[in-house]
Protein backbone atom coordinates (compact mmCIF):
# COMPACT_ATOMS: atom_id res chain seq x y z
CA UNK A 1 0.00 0.00 0.00
CA UNK A 2 1.53 3.55 -1.15
CA UNK A 3 1.52 5.63 2.13
CA UNK A 4 -0.44 8.20 1.16
CA UNK A 5 -3.13 6.33 0.33
CA UNK A 6 -6.17 5.97 3.29
CA UNK A 7 -5.93 3.02 5.65
CA UNK A 8 -8.35 0.27 3.75
CA UNK A 9 -10.78 -0.42 7.16
CA UNK A 10 -12.64 -3.63 8.12
CA UNK A 11 -15.43 -2.04 10.77
CA UNK A 12 -17.32 -4.57 13.31
CA UNK A 13 -19.84 -3.57 15.23
CA UNK A 14 -22.10 -0.78 14.37
CA UNK A 15 -24.33 0.42 17.91
CA UNK A 16 -24.39 3.81 20.22
CA UNK A 17 -20.69 4.01 19.77
CA UNK A 18 -19.75 1.88 16.81
CA UNK A 19 -21.77 3.62 14.29
CA UNK A 20 -20.69 7.38 14.18
CA UNK A 21 -17.47 6.54 14.98
CA UNK A 22 -17.46 4.20 11.67
CA UNK A 23 -19.25 7.57 10.17
CA UNK A 24 -16.28 9.58 10.70
CA UNK A 25 -14.00 7.16 8.85
CA UNK A 26 -16.58 7.69 5.49
CA UNK A 27 -16.64 11.10 5.57
CA UNK A 28 -12.68 11.40 5.44
CA UNK A 29 -12.89 8.76 2.68
CA UNK A 30 -11.31 5.77 4.43
CA UNK A 31 -12.58 2.70 2.13
CA UNK A 32 -14.41 0.59 4.59
CA UNK A 33 -16.35 -3.15 4.73
CA UNK A 34 -18.78 -3.24 7.29
CA UNK A 35 -20.97 -5.94 9.66
CA UNK A 36 -22.86 -5.56 12.64
CA UNK A 37 -24.95 -8.79 13.89
CA UNK A 38 -27.75 -6.51 13.11
CA UNK A 39 -27.63 -5.10 9.48
CA UNK A 40 -30.59 -2.56 9.72
CA UNK A 41 -28.19 -0.61 12.43
CA UNK A 42 -25.47 -0.62 9.90
CA UNK A 43 -27.57 0.84 6.90
CA UNK A 44 -27.54 4.24 7.40
CA UNK A 45 -23.22 3.50 6.99
CA UNK A 46 -23.88 1.64 3.86
CA UNK A 47 -25.88 4.69 2.46
CA UNK A 48 -22.88 6.77 3.06
CA UNK A 49 -20.77 4.11 1.16
CA UNK A 50 -19.72 1.25 3.55
CA UNK A 51 -19.55 -2.48 1.66
CA UNK A 52 -21.63 -4.84 3.60
CA UNK A 53 -20.11 -7.99 4.53
CA UNK A 54 -21.56 -11.15 5.80
CA UNK A 55 -18.79 -11.62 8.63
CA UNK A 56 -16.47 -10.40 10.42
CA UNK A 57 -14.09 -12.49 8.71
CA UNK A 58 -15.46 -11.70 5.06
CA UNK A 59 -14.87 -7.65 6.18
CA UNK A 60 -11.09 -8.06 7.64
CA UNK A 61 -10.30 -9.65 4.04
CA UNK A 62 -8.19 -7.28 1.65
CA UNK A 63 -8.12 -4.74 4.84
CA UNK A 64 -5.02 -2.61 6.25
CA UNK A 65 -7.17 -2.16 9.53
CA UNK A 66 -9.74 -4.32 11.57
CA UNK A 67 -11.17 -2.14 14.01
CA UNK A 68 -14.25 -4.33 16.31
CA UNK A 69 -16.56 -1.87 19.04
CA UNK A 70 -19.06 -4.58 20.25
CA UNK A 71 -20.23 -5.62 23.43
CA UNK A 72 -18.71 -7.17 25.76
CA UNK A 73 -15.91 -9.37 25.93
CA UNK A 74 -17.29 -12.49 24.77
CA UNK A 75 -18.37 -10.83 21.62
CA UNK A 76 -14.90 -9.66 21.05
CA UNK A 77 -13.83 -13.41 21.67
CA UNK A 78 -16.38 -14.44 18.76
CA UNK A 79 -15.71 -11.60 16.61
CA UNK A 80 -11.80 -12.00 16.51
CA UNK A 81 -11.06 -15.43 17.40
CA UNK A 82 -13.99 -17.30 16.77
CA UNK A 83 -14.83 -19.29 13.49
CA UNK A 84 -15.97 -16.77 11.25
CA UNK A 85 -13.86 -14.33 13.39
CA UNK A 86 -11.41 -11.75 11.85
CA UNK A 87 -8.11 -13.62 13.00
CA UNK A 88 -9.18 -16.12 10.43
CA UNK A 89 -8.69 -13.86 7.01
CA UNK A 90 -6.36 -11.15 8.66
CA UNK A 91 -3.49 -11.29 6.51
CA UNK A 92 0.09 -11.11 6.84
CA UNK A 93 0.57 -7.06 8.13
CA UNK A 94 -2.98 -6.57 8.92
CA UNK A 95 -3.72 -4.55 11.98
CA UNK A 96 -6.79 -5.54 14.41
CA UNK A 97 -7.88 -2.83 16.40
CA UNK A 98 -9.95 -3.72 19.12
CA UNK A 99 -12.24 -0.30 20.69
CA UNK A 100 -14.19 -2.62 22.83
CA UNK A 101 -13.89 -1.84 26.92
CA UNK A 102 -12.80 -5.51 27.33
CA UNK A 103 -10.33 -7.73 29.74
CA UNK A 104 -6.68 -6.73 29.59
CA UNK A 105 -6.48 -10.23 29.89
CA UNK A 106 -7.98 -11.16 26.50
CA UNK A 107 -5.94 -7.90 24.68
CA UNK A 108 -2.90 -10.36 25.22
CA UNK A 109 -4.89 -13.05 23.99
CA UNK A 110 -5.76 -11.70 21.02
CA UNK A 111 -2.26 -10.26 20.74
CA UNK A 112 -0.14 -13.57 20.97
CA UNK A 113 -2.88 -15.35 18.78
CA UNK A 114 -2.19 -12.54 16.44
CA UNK A 115 1.67 -12.38 16.61
CA UNK A 116 1.68 -16.41 16.04
CA UNK A 117 -0.29 -15.57 11.98
CA UNK A 118 2.21 -12.26 11.46
CA UNK A 119 -0.87 -9.95 12.55
CA UNK A 120 -0.68 -7.07 14.62
CA UNK A 121 -2.97 -6.43 17.69
CA UNK A 122 -4.21 -2.99 19.71
CA UNK A 123 -6.15 -2.82 22.47
CA UNK A 124 -7.54 0.74 22.02
CA UNK A 125 -10.43 1.25 24.51
CA UNK A 126 -12.44 4.88 24.65
CA UNK A 127 -13.86 7.58 26.68
CA UNK A 128 -16.30 10.35 26.54
CA UNK A 129 -19.58 8.61 25.75
CA UNK A 130 -22.07 8.87 22.64
CA UNK A 131 -21.33 12.73 22.61
CA UNK A 132 -17.63 11.95 21.86
CA UNK A 133 -18.13 9.48 19.64
CA UNK A 134 -20.53 11.66 17.67
CA UNK A 135 -17.78 14.81 17.81
CA UNK A 136 -15.51 12.84 17.28
CA UNK A 137 -14.13 14.37 20.40
CA UNK A 138 -13.35 10.68 21.94
CA UNK A 139 -10.28 9.78 23.89
CA UNK A 140 -8.17 6.54 22.64
CA UNK A 141 -5.80 4.64 25.07
CA UNK A 142 -3.91 2.22 23.03
CA UNK A 143 -1.78 -0.93 24.29
CA UNK A 144 0.06 -2.88 21.76
CA UNK A 145 3.65 -2.27 19.74
CA UNK A 146 4.41 0.82 19.02
CA UNK A 147 4.98 0.34 15.15
CA UNK A 148 0.89 -0.76 14.54
CA UNK A 149 0.13 2.40 16.39
CA UNK A 150 1.97 4.40 14.46
CA UNK A 151 0.10 2.55 11.50
CA UNK A 152 -3.28 3.13 13.36
CA UNK A 153 -2.43 6.78 14.40
CA UNK A 154 -4.12 8.27 11.04
CA UNK A 155 -7.15 5.95 11.85
CA UNK A 156 -7.08 7.38 15.51
CA UNK A 157 -6.92 10.87 14.75
CA UNK A 158 -10.60 11.06 12.77
CA UNK A 159 -12.05 9.42 16.06
CA UNK A 160 -10.36 11.17 19.19
CA UNK A 161 -9.21 14.75 20.34
CA UNK A 162 -6.73 12.83 22.65
CA UNK A 163 -4.75 9.31 21.38
CA UNK A 164 -1.94 7.81 23.44
CA UNK A 165 0.03 5.09 23.24
CA UNK A 166 -0.10 3.52 27.11
CA UNK A 167 2.20 0.79 26.85
CA UNK A 168 2.12 -3.37 25.89
CA UNK A 169 -0.60 -5.29 25.02
CA UNK A 170 -3.71 -5.06 27.61
CA UNK A 171 -2.18 -1.49 28.95
CA UNK A 172 -5.29 0.09 26.84
CA UNK A 173 -7.58 -1.88 28.64
CA UNK A 174 -5.78 -1.32 31.82
CA UNK A 175 -6.01 2.50 31.75
CA UNK A 176 -9.61 2.33 30.44
CA UNK A 177 -10.56 0.33 33.54
CA UNK A 178 -8.67 3.50 35.78
CA UNK A 179 -10.78 5.72 33.77
CA UNK A 180 -14.07 3.72 34.90
CA UNK A 181 -12.95 3.38 38.64
CA UNK A 182 -12.74 7.19 38.31
CA UNK A 183 -16.04 7.93 37.22
CA UNK A 184 -18.15 5.05 39.07
CA UNK A 185 -18.22 6.41 42.35
CA UNK A 186 -18.83 9.99 40.72
CA UNK A 187 -21.96 8.94 39.36
CA UNK A 188 -23.19 7.56 42.34
CA UNK A 189 -22.28 11.21 43.70
CA UNK A 190 -24.06 13.03 40.91
CA UNK A 191 -27.22 10.67 41.19
CA UNK A 192 -27.67 11.29 44.96
CA UNK A 193 -26.65 15.37 45.02
CA UNK A 194 -29.58 15.56 41.97
CA UNK A 195 -31.71 13.49 44.05
CA UNK A 196 -31.13 15.46 47.10
CA UNK A 197 -31.93 18.80 45.09
CA UNK A 198 -35.28 17.61 43.74
CA UNK A 199 -36.61 16.59 47.48
CA UNK A 200 -35.14 20.11 48.64
CA UNK A 201 -37.20 21.56 46.21
CA UNK A 202 -34.80 23.55 44.82
CA UNK A 203 -34.38 24.51 40.61
CA UNK A 204 -32.73 21.75 39.53
CA UNK A 205 -31.93 23.01 36.47
CA UNK A 206 -30.04 26.11 38.15
CA UNK A 207 -28.09 24.29 40.64
CA UNK A 208 -26.71 21.86 37.95
CA UNK A 209 -25.90 25.11 36.17
CA UNK A 210 -24.31 26.43 39.90
CA UNK A 211 -22.42 23.67 41.07
CA UNK A 212 -21.30 22.52 37.75
CA UNK A 213 -19.05 26.04 37.34
CA UNK A 214 -17.81 24.88 40.99
CA UNK A 215 -15.54 22.11 42.83
CA UNK A 216 -18.05 19.43 42.00
CA UNK A 217 -18.41 20.07 38.53
CA UNK A 218 -17.96 16.92 36.61
CA UNK A 219 -17.85 15.52 32.96
CA UNK A 220 -20.90 13.52 33.85
CA UNK A 221 -22.53 16.22 35.60
CA UNK A 222 -22.86 18.66 33.03
CA UNK A 223 -23.68 15.94 30.21
CA UNK A 224 -25.51 13.56 31.92
CA UNK A 225 -27.26 15.77 34.69
CA UNK A 226 -29.65 17.75 31.88
CA UNK A 227 -30.44 14.51 30.55
CA UNK A 228 -31.78 12.75 33.74
CA UNK A 229 -33.76 16.46 34.10
CA UNK A 230 -35.38 15.82 30.84
CA UNK A 231 -36.54 12.08 32.23
CA UNK A 232 -34.10 11.13 29.15
CA UNK A 233 -32.76 7.98 30.58
CA UNK A 234 -31.90 6.37 27.39
CA UNK A 235 -28.14 5.20 26.41
CA UNK A 236 -25.67 7.43 26.41
CA UNK A 237 -23.93 4.33 27.98
CA UNK A 238 -25.77 1.47 29.29
CA UNK A 239 -25.91 0.11 32.77
CA UNK A 240 -25.04 -3.55 31.84
CA UNK A 241 -21.90 -2.11 29.95
CA UNK A 242 -21.05 -0.26 33.27
CA UNK A 243 -21.84 -2.89 35.26
CA UNK A 244 -19.84 -5.31 33.03
CA UNK A 245 -16.38 -3.12 32.98
CA UNK A 246 -16.66 -2.85 37.00
CA UNK A 247 -17.13 -6.37 37.12
CA UNK A 248 -13.42 -6.56 35.02
CA UNK A 249 -11.67 -3.83 36.92
CA UNK A 250 -13.02 -5.74 40.17
CA UNK A 251 -11.43 -8.99 39.09
CA UNK A 252 -8.17 -7.17 38.18
CA UNK A 253 -8.22 -5.27 41.22
CA UNK A 254 -8.66 -9.07 43.40
CA UNK A 255 -5.97 -10.61 40.78
CA UNK A 256 -3.64 -7.73 42.38
CA UNK A 257 -4.80 -7.72 45.97
CA UNK A 258 -6.30 -4.28 45.83
CA UNK A 259 -9.33 -3.34 48.00
CA UNK A 260 -11.40 -1.10 46.05
CA UNK A 261 -14.73 -0.59 48.17
CA UNK A 262 -16.13 2.30 46.88
CA UNK A 263 -16.43 0.40 42.88
CA UNK A 264 -17.36 -2.21 44.72
CA UNK A 265 -20.58 -0.56 46.32
CA UNK A 266 -21.14 1.42 42.88
CA UNK A 267 -21.01 -2.02 41.42
CA UNK A 268 -23.76 -3.27 43.53
CA UNK A 269 -25.85 -0.01 43.32
CA UNK A 270 -25.82 -0.89 39.16
CA UNK A 271 -26.26 -4.71 39.67
CA UNK A 272 -29.71 -3.21 41.79
CA UNK A 273 -30.68 -0.81 38.84
CA UNK A 274 -30.14 -3.49 36.27
CA UNK A 275 -32.19 -6.03 38.59
CA UNK A 276 -35.14 -3.42 38.46
CA UNK A 277 -35.46 -3.84 34.94
CA UNK A 278 -32.78 -0.85 33.65
CA UNK A 279 -29.86 -2.34 32.23
CA UNK A 280 -30.30 -1.11 29.14
CA UNK A 281 -30.93 2.14 30.15
CA UNK A 282 -27.75 4.75 30.59
CA UNK A 283 -26.33 5.06 33.74
CA UNK A 284 -27.43 7.92 34.94
CA UNK A 285 -30.92 5.87 35.54
CA UNK A 286 -28.81 5.24 38.46
CA UNK A 287 -30.81 8.08 40.06
CA UNK A 288 -34.02 6.36 39.33
CA UNK A 289 -32.82 3.12 41.41
CA UNK A 290 -31.67 5.59 44.05
CA UNK A 291 -35.66 7.43 43.99
CA UNK A 292 -36.87 3.94 44.12
CA UNK A 293 -35.06 3.17 47.25
CA UNK A 294 -36.36 6.29 48.89
CA UNK A 295 -39.43 5.51 48.09
CA UNK A 296 -39.75 9.14 45.92
CA UNK A 297 -40.32 10.32 42.84
CA UNK A 298 -38.25 12.03 40.25
CA UNK A 299 -39.47 14.79 38.71
CA UNK A 300 -38.89 15.66 35.36
CA UNK A 301 -38.60 18.92 33.76
CA UNK A 302 -39.71 19.71 29.79
CA UNK A 303 -36.40 21.06 28.00
P1 LIG B 1 -24.04 -1.06 21.65
O1 LIG B 1 -24.85 0.12 21.24
O2 LIG B 1 -24.68 -2.20 22.34
O3 LIG B 1 -23.24 -1.58 20.37
C1 LIG B 1 -22.57 -2.79 20.30
C2 LIG B 1 -22.62 -3.23 18.85
O4 LIG B 1 -21.85 -4.41 18.69
C3 LIG B 1 -24.04 -3.55 18.40
O5 LIG B 1 -24.26 -2.96 17.14
C4 LIG B 1 -24.03 -5.06 18.33
O6 LIG B 1 -24.90 -5.62 17.37
C5 LIG B 1 -22.61 -5.33 17.93
N1 LIG B 1 -22.22 -6.68 18.28
C6 LIG B 1 -22.21 -7.26 19.50
N2 LIG B 1 -21.81 -8.53 19.42
C7 LIG B 1 -21.57 -8.75 18.12
C8 LIG B 1 -21.14 -9.88 17.41
N3 LIG B 1 -20.86 -11.02 18.04
N4 LIG B 1 -21.00 -9.76 16.07
C9 LIG B 1 -21.27 -8.60 15.44
N5 LIG B 1 -21.68 -7.49 16.07
C10 LIG B 1 -21.82 -7.58 17.39
O7 LIG B 1 -22.84 -0.58 22.62
P2 LIG B 1 -22.03 0.80 22.59
O8 LIG B 1 -22.64 1.76 23.53
O9 LIG B 1 -21.76 1.20 21.19
O10 LIG B 1 -20.67 0.32 23.28
C11 LIG B 1 -19.72 -0.47 22.59
C12 LIG B 1 -18.51 -0.70 23.51
O11 LIG B 1 -17.93 0.56 23.83
C13 LIG B 1 -18.87 -1.38 24.85
O12 LIG B 1 -17.83 -2.23 25.24
C14 LIG B 1 -18.96 -0.19 25.81
O13 LIG B 1 -18.69 -0.58 27.14
C15 LIG B 1 -17.90 0.73 25.24
N6 LIG B 1 -18.11 2.17 25.49
C16 LIG B 1 -19.35 2.72 25.37
C17 LIG B 1 -19.52 4.09 25.61
C18 LIG B 1 -20.88 4.74 25.53
O14 LIG B 1 -21.03 5.86 26.05
N7 LIG B 1 -21.86 4.15 24.87
C19 LIG B 1 -18.40 4.88 25.94
C20 LIG B 1 -17.15 4.30 26.00
C21 LIG B 1 -16.99 2.93 25.77
P3 LIG B 1 -26.51 -5.50 17.48
O15 LIG B 1 -26.83 -4.26 16.70
O16 LIG B 1 -27.02 -6.75 16.88
O17 LIG B 1 -26.84 -5.39 18.96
Amino acid sequence: MATDEPLRVGWIGTGVMGAPMCGHLLAAGFPVKVFNRTKERALSLIEQGAQWSASPAEAAEGVDVAVTMVGYPSDVRAVVLGERGVLTTAARGTTIVDMTTSEPQLAKEIFDAAAAKGVSSLDAPVSGGDVGARNAALVIMVGGREEPFDKALPLFKQLGKVVTYEGGPGAGQHTKMVNQIAIASGMVGVCEALLYASRAGLDVAKVIETISTGAAGSWSLTNYGPRALKGDFEPGFKIDHFIKDLGIALEEARRMKLSLPGLALAEQLYIAASAQGRGQKGTHALLLALAQLSDVEWKTRAP
